[in-house]
């Protein structure tokens, strides 16, 4: 059988917080219980050692008071007084102590020789004779014979005139008189006036005394309320020949919760805890749904950032990597811990010490807008790689709004650069077709122009060969030498022409250079030159006294220069005359960082419908022509940063113009830099 899953452990700790709290609780409750339990059974045992205290003071009080009594009418028997005196006597002793009821004085044969009763109440025995109730007295007279010395007797009941009764004990002492036996004195002791001695006044008002039997049954009482039952006190009060059974119970009853102040204390502080356990309860539950609200967000956080593809990185002030995302990580290849180093490893060594200059810079700067707009650099992955990427900065601020740090996007723009890279090869393999297409055409006309200078020179070598058939070799040296003199220029001129065409061609790596506008067009004149003379075409440069400069790749530029001339002198071909063949090249700083081009020719214009798709590749109205050149002068240009448009100049004829940057004051002192 397979054990159940373990819960997760969120769902385990979600269960464990119940189940903690239910123990708290339940602690609480049980030591609180506990608490008021032994608060309600202290006061309940100090009430019955308080009743157990009465009790015994009471028993104490009780014997004392009797013997008391009995010492006092043993005096009485002992005084021999007769008759009246006696009977004053006696009287004047229950005056005194109520609780004795009747005096009587017996002959040795017990019968009643002389009584008197208290003064105090009813007599004791006017609704029954005394005789009738006289049984437990004779006994006890008899014992106390016996022992010659007084003795209680077993207490009786002996009912009363008003209907009720008392509950009496008689107390017997024998009288000797001279050795003899000379009857006795016997005192009547009403229990209930007894028990009414035995207690202070404040202790009658709270608790009920009562004499009892063995089986319990009550033989009198006294005190003020009736016993509750609940804190009782028994006591046996030993008096000679007899014993009474003393009860006394408080009025209180089992202690009720609120009067008693340590109680209400203890319930006081229960209460308080447990609202103390409430609000902590309600505390509790409020955190833990803020933090699970915290958990969501950043879950969701978590799971945006894992979604990006586009890195972030945050940094410190000191340039270490605080934070990556995992786009970041894949990017470079390093996992976030390795990260945090004091040199990030993804600094390219050979860069390391430009980088950490940029950064110092950084530091001590505001950001600039370029920053802010993103710059491009080169990071290095795992294996070494570089690769190029663009980052995007924007300072990170604690909740104060001090400076801590920066966070970055970070792009990884190799596939686009590469991209570009193809792009661009295709295009300079586009324009080197171009190129040869034009020395194609070039060829022929190079063939027309070379045919001159190789005619010339082959004229002047069979000239010179005729001198040196001649008769006086040395007088024909001076024409000799001036037709030696004439090859070597023709020969010149052919290799000028076939160089010019040789160095366009040569297909050079593209560079920027800052050169004058002077120079470019006197490096592309002997090509226009070459092809206008074939329709007597004259070629005018108009350039400002003081030629400007411009940043451009001269080859691509005289290549542009070189088309849009061939274009100019093919359209004045069929229909200008040719005194009017005229192509003017001009060259005018137009704006402090633009140079204007224009080349102007005298042709016929260009009709609305063939500007329409003037720049579209391959839209060509010549029968050999292949469309390429416009389109491929106004990619150059534009790759300069420049702009090709055209336009009619007056009084007919096409003026096409292009702008180049001119030079920052720091480039025109130096060459341009390679390409950024
Ligand atoms: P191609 O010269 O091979 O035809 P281009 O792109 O250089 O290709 O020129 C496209 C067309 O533009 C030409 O065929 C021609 O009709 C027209 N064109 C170019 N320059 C001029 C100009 N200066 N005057 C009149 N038409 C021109």
């Amino acid at each position: 059988m397979n054990a159940p899953d373990p819960p997760s452990p969120p769902a385990r700790r979600g269960l464990r917080r119940p189940a903690l709290w239910a123990l708290l609780v339940g602690l609480l409750v049980v030591a609180q219980s506990l608490l008021v339990a032994l608060t309600v059974n202290y006061e309940a045992s100090r009430s019955q050692d308080e009743i157990e205290t009465v009790g015994a003071e009471a028993a104490v009080q009780m014997r004392r008071e009797l013997l008391q009594v009995m010492q006092q009418l043993q005096l009485l028997a002992w005084s021999g007084a007769e008759d009246a005196a006696w009977s004053a006597a006696a009287v004047e002793l229950m005056r005194r102590r109520p609780e004795l009821l009747r005096v009587e004085r017996r002959d040795a044969a017990l019968q009643v020789a002389a009584f008197a009763d208290t003064p105090t109440g009813p007599p004791l025995f006017a609704r029954m004779a005394r005789g009738d109730l006289s049984v437990d007295t004779e006994v006890a007279c008899a014992a106390a014979r016996r022992q010659s010395a007084p003795l209680f007797s077993r207490s009786f009941f002996v009912p009363m005139a008003d209907g009720r009764g008392a509950e009496v004990v008689d107390l017997c002492i024998p009288v000797l008189r001279a050795g003899r036996d000379d009857g006795f004195v016997v005192g009547s002791f009403g229990l209930a006036p007894l028990l009414d001695e035995v207690m202070t006044p404040q202790q009658m008002r709270r608790t009920e005394i009562s004499v009892v039997e063995g089986d319990g049954a009550r033989l009198a009482r006294a005190g003020g309320p009736r016993g509750a039952g609940v804190f009782v006190a028994e006591r046996l009060v030993d008096l000679p020949g007899t014993s009474l059974r003393l009860r006394v119970d408080s009025a209180a009853g089992r202690p009720s919760l609120i009067p008693n102040l340590t109680l209400a204390l203890v319930l006081g502080l229960s209460i308080a805890l447990f609202a103390v356990v409430l609000l902590l309860a309600r505390d509790v539950r409020r955190r833990a749904e803020a933090e699970r609200a915290l958990a969501e967000a950043l879950s969701l956080r978590q799971a945006m950032e894992n979604s990006l593809i586009t890195g972030l990185r945050a940094r410190n002030l000191d340039g270490e990597v605080t934070y990556a995302n995992p786009a970041f990580c894949a990017m470079v290849g390093f996992s976030p811990e390795e990260l945090h180093t004091p040199v990030p490893p993804y600094w390219p060594p050979e860069f390391v010490e430009q980088y950490r200059q940029r950064q110092e810079s950084r530091r001590e700067s505001v950001l600039t807008e370029q920053q802010r707009q993103g710059f491009e650099t080169v990071f290095m992955r795992r294996n070494g790689e570089r690769f190029p990427v663009m980052i995007y900065e924007a300072p990170l601020r604690d909740p104060q709004g001090r400076h801590t740090g920066w966070m970055s996007t970070v792009l990884d723009v190799s596939a686009q650069r590469s991209m570009e890279e193809l792009s661009r090869q295709q295009q300079e393999r586009l324009q080197a077709s171009a190129r040869l297409a034009t020395v194609g055409e070039m060829a022929s006309l190079m063939s027309h122009e070379l045919n001159q200078p190789l005619a010339a020179i082959a004229s002047y070598a069979t000239g010179s060969l005729n001198l040196l058939d001649e008769p006086d070799p040395q007088g024909a040296v001076p024409m000799l030498r001036q037709a030696l003199e004439r090859i070597a220029e023709q020969a010149e001129r052919a290799g000028r022409i076939i160089k010019s065409v040789h160095s366009f061609v040569r297909r050079r790596e593209q560079q920027r250079e800052v050169i004058g506008t002077d120079l470019l067009i006197e490096g592309v004149l002997p090509l226009v030159r070459l092809q206008a003379r074939k329709s007597g075409t004259r070629i005018e440069v108009d350039l400002p006294p003081k030629p400007p400069r411009v940043l451009c790749d001269r080859t691509l530029l005289e290549q542009v220069l070189l088309n849009l001339s061939r274009n100019g002198i093919q359209a004045m071909e069929a229909d200008t005359p040719l005194d009017e063949r005229v192509l003017t090249l001009r060259v005018r700083q137009t704006h402090p960082q633009w140079v204007t081009f224009g080349v102007i020719d005298r042709g016929p214009g260009i009709a609305p419908e063939v500007a329409a798709r003037l720049f579209t590749p391959f839209f060509t109205t010549r029968a050999e022509g292949m469309g390429l050149g416009l389109s491929l002068c106004r990619t150059v240009i534009e790759q300069h940063g420049g702009a090709l448009d055209f336009g009619t100049a007056p009084p007919h004829g096409t003026e096409f113009r292009f702008t180049l940057p001119a030079p920052r004051q720091a480039e025109s002192r130096q060459t341009a830099p390679p390409a950024a």
